[in-house]
């Protein structure tokens, strides 16, 4: 039993052509094969919907199919006919159309895209939710990915004449090959889709955050599934590679998971000793003492101050490394001390 065309596009028998058109569109891309791969189900609804809409949008069809119902139609627009001998009936035209039904094999995975996220050094130690923007081919919404401007129709391709076929050669060399006009479906939209040009996809752009984990390192990335290009006749998309760009920090430089930096300390701590307070790259103040006698160069060890080890729930440590400053200038007491305490120096040298 044929369904209600009025009810399959759910407009009332009143319906004003662009009404008619308006359902159209929506329930065209809503059943589109492109938007849901494999689904025998919305196949068949969406072949309903493109039949129902290719009578309602006709004035003529229209006017029988509401005085006659599906019967008027079968006698007076005989659909077989209407497309020569190659096709055998309503059905192949759709599915060859669409490139799906009976020509699985043309089903094409879209590509897939890259992207980069640049992040800070403290962004990629903590974590962060970030957006970032795509381009990518989708769906025409204007003609629902048919490549026709709505309401216009299909016509038999001029140049394979229906066949989505081409005989080149001659005499005993002869081969036939995929109508390059047409793409092997036999027809071409009688006008092409206003937006799209008739290819039935766009260039969108489309903004997508992105959850970005602790511990994250420059170089790496995360793939999320099926974002990427929308494939061809049904295919499915392609992936999304979100490649991460950590900038250079002005205090750490990372390796693996541990951190390192650099510090200048007075002479007189570094050879008193004492405190320094410091903050890490979580933003947390610590001390870090310096024992009396540490030398320029060395390195002083601390503990889980460095990033997140991404498998074990820990973090690595961090690593300073000392400078010591020596005065250019020094003020006339200092001066005056640091001559007694050479005096002093010079003095246990002689005694000694
Ligand atoms: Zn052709
Ligand atoms: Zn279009």
């Amino acid at each position: 039993m044929k369904r209600d065309y009025y009810e399959i596009l759910g407009v009332g028998r009143e319906a004003s052509q662009e009404e008619i058109k308006k359902a159209y569109r929506r329930l065209a891309l809503k059943y589109h094969p492109d938007r849901n791969q494999g689904s025998r189900d919305s196949e068949e609804k969406f072949k309903e919907v493109v039949e129902a809409y290719s009578v309602l949008s006709d004035p003529e069809k229209r006017r029988t199919y509401d005085l006659y119902g599906h019967q008027g139609l079968e006698g007076r627009f005989d659909f077989q006919s209407n497309w020569g001998d190659f096709f055998t009936g309503f059905d192949d035209i759709i599915s060859s159309f669409f490139g799906f039904g009976r020509k699985e094999s043309s089903r094409e995975r879209g590509d897939d895209i890259w992207v980069e996220a640049e992040l800070s050094l403290e962004e990629a130690a903590m974590g962060v939710e970030k957006e970032v923007e795509i381009e990518r081919w989708s769906l025409c919404e204007h003609c629902g990915g048919s490549g026709a401007e709505p309401g216009s129709g299909m016509k038999k391709c001029p140049m394979c004449g229906g066949t989505g076929k081409v005989i080149e050669g001659h005499l005993f060399v002869r081969f036939s090959r995929t109508c390059p006009k047409c793409g092997g479906k036999g027809f071409v939209p009688k006008e092409r889709c206003k937006v799209c040009g008739g290819s039935g996809f766009v260039r969108q752009r489309k903004k997508m955050k992105v959850r970005i984990p602790a511990g994250i390192d420059d170089g790496s990335r995360l793939v999320l599934r099926g974002e990427g290009d929308i494939g061809k006749n049904g295919g499915p998309r392609g992936d999304l590679y979100v490649v991460m760009r950590v900038k250079k920090h002005q205090v750490f430089t990372r390796e693996g998971s541990n951190l390192y930096m650099n510090l200048k300390i007075d002479y007189l701590t570094a050879i008193l000793g004492g405190k320094v307070n410091l903050k890490d790259l979580y933003g947390e103040n610590f001390t870090l003492e310096i024992s009396g006698g540490t030398q320029p160069g060395t390195v002083i060890r601390v503990r889980k101050r460095g990033m997140p080890e991404m498998r074990e729930k820990s973090k690595g440590d961090l690593f300073v490394k000392i400078y010591v400053e020596i005065p250019r200038k020094l003020s006339r007491k200092e001066r005056e001390y640091l001559q007694k305490l050479k005096s002093l120096k010079e003095g246990e040298r002689l005694f000694n």
